[in-house]
């Protein structure tokens, strides 16, 4: 009997591991829920309820497999290799597969659980599943791993040139092994169920995210390079929170850009091109947090920045997380991210420079805000990005390059239809003060809105001084 340990790989097409099980004999699928290693990890209660929204249709879909899921509950995850080990006694298995997942902790716990099965006697085979390319394989001259994107981009496309990661065929059935599938939660202690209209913004399920796909390359990509800036079009795939469960596989995505494109990486639609290179800057992170492993420990990667003299400012925090900085673009996108558990990737940019810069305040705070509420929240990801806008990271914006909150807003949101949405106390003001309403002092303000909780000139300031000090 062959056991497919499912972690960030829900899904039964494209899913290597799954595939590797079933080929080699009848496979039993087993899911692990570990609440308290979740709560360490800051993951959202509302990915929570995504996982265990795609798992419901994932049994489904292996129904139809007769693979039966079976669901153990442990802690964290040094209890993991203990349960793995229990379950291959009770079900007679021989051998385990599953997918690579990336980080610190997840590695410890692969190691761990893979040596205690092997000392049982049990094989294990892990695939990769999660990435275009294995971490390790695509290296610089001198055989470290790349720290700027653009290396790294040219050498994934001279490798996708010379040879395209294919899709596993999809498993046949197996004949049915008369074992139940155990009940999947509802919910799980320590995360609250996410509003009703969160839930339907992001309808769980292969189905569904091949839907998007499909969708996003019939109608946006093509002018993908143009649109994915502005929050207010639906410009980008939406695609993330999928990705990161493992819904849809990269791969996936790859082939579908590619067809969209008659079969090129750096030539013809610059929207599909484009939109590879999201997918590649995906795969960056996760390299990077193979290779520099001090990012998975709430480290920056770049070293002399952890003197910065971040401020120990508990209300602008408080602010900036609710939505209440003063700055409508900044508001705006606080609310979005609370609302749907999604921000833009242009807001993203820019309330993290805002955070780190302006305010000053450690990025990590800032990540842990955003993992505690996204949807997608993924460590390289969410890690690479947060410090690539406080220039602490790998191919990071420069120091001097901070985003004004307000050009940013006039640039990517020229009518406010962003602002507007969000911010309904704003929807009346004409398009040139949406930016940056008058203050409500003001008599003549025509809204209650807050005042602006820092001055953009004289934070920059400090900002580049806190910055050229670690230089000198
Ligand atoms: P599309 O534009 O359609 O891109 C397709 C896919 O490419 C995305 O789904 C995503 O998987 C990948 N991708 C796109 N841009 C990036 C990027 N800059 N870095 C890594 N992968 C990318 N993305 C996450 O998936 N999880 C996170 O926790 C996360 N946190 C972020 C935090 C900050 C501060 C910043 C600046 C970016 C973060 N991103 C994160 C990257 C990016 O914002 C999202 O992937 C993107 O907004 C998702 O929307 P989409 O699916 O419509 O993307």
């Amino acid at each position: 009997m062959q056991l497919i340990w499912l972690r960030s790989d829900l899904r039964i097409n494209d899913n290597t591991a799954l595939s590797a099980a079933m080929a080699k004999g009848p496979t039993v699928a087993l899911w692990v829920a570990s609440p308290g290693q979740w709560l360490a990890h800051d993951d959202a209660p509302c990915k929570v309820d995504f996982w265990l929204r795609n798992l419901r249709d994932l049994r489904k879909a292996l129904d139809t497999l007769n693979v039966p899921l079976l669901i153990r509950h442990t802690d964290t995850w040094q209890q993991v290799p203990q349960v793995l080990a229990e379950v291959c006694k009770a079900q007679r298995i021989q051998a385990v597969h599953w997918n690579d997942e990336y980080g610190v902790n997840e590695t410890l716990r692969d190691t761990t659980t893979r040596a205690q099965l092997e000392h049982a006697g049990i094989a294990v085979h892990s695939h990769l599943d999660q990435l275009l390319f294995q971490p390790g394989t695509l290296l610089t001259r001198a055989g470290h791993y790349f720290q700027v994107f653009g290396q790294f981009r040219k050498a994934c496309l001279e490798h996708l040139h010379r040879s395209l990661p294919s899709q596993v065929p999809p498993p046949k059935p197996q004949a049915p092994l008369g074992i139940a599938h155990d009940p999947i939660p509802q919910a799980i202690d320590g995360f609250d169920k996410p509003p009703q209209p969160l839930s339907n913004h992001w309808h769980a399920g292969e189905d569904e995210a091949q839907a998007r796909l499909t969708r996003f390359v019939d109608e946006a990509i093509e002018d993908y390079q143009t649109q994915r800036d502005l929050p207010a079009r639906p410009g980008t795939s939406q695609l993330s929170p999928y990705l990161a469960a493992g819904v849809i596989s990269p791969r996936q995505c790859l082939h579908a850009a590619l067809a969209s494109n008659q079969g090129e990486f750096d030539s013809g639609n610059e929207g599909a091109r484009t939109w590879v290179n999201e997918l590649l800057w995906r795969e960056f992170y996760k390299h990077i947090l193979v290779g520099y492993p001090q990012v998975s420990r709430h480290q920056p990667f770049r070293e002399h920045t952890r003197n910065l003299p971040w401020r120990n400012a508990p209300s602008d925090l408080k602010a900036w997380e609710e939505g209440r900085t003063g700055f409508p673009i900044i508001d705006a996108a606080m609310r979005q991210l609370l609302e749907t558990g999604w921000m833009h990737n242009r807001l993203r940019m820019i309330v993290a420079m805002f955070l780190s810069k302006n305010l000053l305040i450690d990025w990590r705070q800032g990540e842990r805000h955003f993992m505690r509420h996204l949807i997608d929240g993924d460590l390289a990801a969410n890690n690479g990005g947060w410090q690539w806008s406080a220039s602490t990271g790998t191919d990071s914006v420069p120091y001097f390059r901070i985003f004004n909150p307000v050009t940013q807003s006039q640039r990517f949101d020229p009518q406010g239809r962003f602002i507007r949405h969000w911010l309904p106390e704003l929807s009346k003001l004409d398009d040139k003060s949406i930016h940056l309403p008058k203050k409500s002092a003001d008599l003549f303000a025509g809204n209650d809105y807050v005042s602006p909780i820092v001055d953009l000139d004289s934070s920059r300031q400090r900002a580049l001084a806190a910055f050229k000090a670690l230089s000198n």
